[in-house]
């Protein structure tokens, strides 16, 4: 995400910090939080290329927050919807998230403008008359004299503007619950005696917990977990449905935070970056009538999607919680529901072989899964510049595929990853590319081992 690192992380904070302890959830979704991001003396991203409209995120995201409360309230009328703001009013993140709390929302929806730096260009707007010497020498040695004679030139006169950006396009970010322990896993898959969905006569019961003690760590875990399966859930369908409308858009991204945050999430929430307040399609689709209703109604759809389908899974709850681990195991790994292209086929020395994973060019974030003979071996990591090492154990005479699943795009699709793989004998550079559809492998066949002499 290095191309508009700055913009977009400061967006990413704020909504970090929205993220506070409250009420669990229900088995209906009754409401909805929208939040129109920054407001005030906060104005957000401001369109500033030659051209813009110097629209400001904080007016876009209002105006699309209305129209999108106006649309869900039509769309499902038993669900209440309700702002955080309706005015030009500057709130700090905490007090969005304490409404957001208060107001007893289980599902926040937060409204943003995305931004990035911009390109300097040039352009000549006349000429000005400028003094230049050349300069002679006469004499030698002590007496060797420097005589200047001016001249004038005409020198252009330019004038610098910014370009607009050449992205676009509506993104949706969530958070990455990544760290998720082998207990943790254990008793989401029913171990342990108690519904994650519970109704709301236990939830009272858990209001009153320790969420720094070890059980309430897990515990909060698991409602982190099932509020980030949600937000995830509910991110693909808002990019689903903004791709219906024609537009481009850079998915769903997910960002990585402390298991504090976690810990303290409190409903499922997403956060929609509508489009770039610096380009100049974008600009324009974001401040119009028609682009801010077309947002807001793929928006609504969306949610009416994600609504129907928590409110029937919620139905099979108990069972699924407590019966189906066992059939679990025998259901495919997440990976094994994409297609897997072999990039390469290594013959490798030794059965020990090093693996080290980096983000291959520019990092955008990219969020990776790695699989090693169908075991999860690396849990959504993301790849940055500085490698992540692990190492695998081949079993001679099996298959020992090493299997690169795409968590996220990354800013700048596909997701790509370079893997320098060493047997500690060679050392190969294998490049990678996975996307939503595709994963990539790499398979190591181990050449005989040299008779010992
Ligand atoms: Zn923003």
């Amino acid at each position: 995400m290095l191309k508009n690192k700055v913009p977009v992380l400061v967006c990413i904070a704020a909504f970090n910090l929205l993220i506070l302890a409250g009420a669990y959830s229900q088995k209906k979704l009754t409401t909805i939080i929208v939040d129109a991001g920054h407001g005030g003396s906060d104005n957000g991203a401001v369109g500033i290329y030659e051209g813009s409209l110097r629209s400001k995120e904080k007016d876009v995201t209002l105006a699309i927050t209305k129209k999108l409360i106006a649309q869900l309230q039509k769309e499902l009328p038993d669900v209440k919807t309700l702002p955080t703001r309706t005015t030009d009013v500057f709130q700090d993140v905490r007090d969005k998230a304490r409404l957001a709390n208060e107001m007893g929302g289980q599902l926040f929806l937060c409204i943003h403008a995305d931004s990035g730096p911009l390109k300097t260009a040039r352009r000549q707007i006349g000429t000005r008359e400028e003094t230049r010497y050349r300069y002679t020498y006469t004499g030698k040695g002590r007496k060797k004299k420097k005589i200047p004679h001016p001249y004038r030139v005409t020198v252009p006169v330019y004038e610098y503007y910014k370009l607009p950006m050449q992205r676009s396009g509506t993104s949706v970010w969530i958070f990455a619950a990544h760290k998720t322990s082998d207990k943790l896993k254990a008793i989401m898959e029913g171990g342990e005696d108690f519904d994650v969905e519970a109704g709301s006569e236990s939830d009272s019961a858990y209001n009153n917990f320790d969420f720094n003690s070890p059980e309430g760590r897990q515990l909060a875990q698991i409602y982190a977990k099932r509020f980030q399966e949600r937000s995830d859930k509910l991110a693909t369908y808002v990019i689903d449905e903004i791709e219906k409308t024609g537009r481009p858009t850079g998915g769903v991204n997910q960002r990585q935070v402390g298991i504090r945050v976690l810990q303290s999430t409190n409903m499922p929430a997403i956060l929609v970056e509508t489009g770039f307040i610096n380009s100049y399609e974008d600009e324009r689709y974001i401040n119009s009538e028609k682009g801010q209703q077309e947002i807001a109604e793929a928006i609504t759809d969306a949610v009416k999607r994600y609504k129907q389908q928590i409110e029937s899974s919620n139905k099979n709850t108990v069972q699924l919680e407590t019966k189906a681990p066992k059939e679990e195991k025998n259901a495919p790994a997440e990976f094994e529901t994409r297609t897997t292209k072999e990039t390469k086929v290594l013959q490798v020395q030794s059965d020990k072989v090093k693996v080290e994973i980096f983000d291959d060019g520019e990092v955008d974030n990219d969020i990776v899964s790695v699989y090693f003979n169908k075991d999860l071996i690396v849990d959504k990591k993301s790849l940055t510049a500085n490698g992540y090492t692990f190492n695998v154990n081949l079993v001679p005479g099996k298959t020992n595929e090493l299997v690169l699943y795409a968590d996220n795009l990354g800013s700048i699709p596909p997701n790509t990853a370079l893997m320098i793989i060493t047997d500690g004998v060679n050392r190969y550079e294998v490049r990678l590319a996975s996307d939503l559809k595709t994963n990539a492998s790499v398979r190591f066949e181990l050449k005989s081992q040299k008779p010992q002499l």
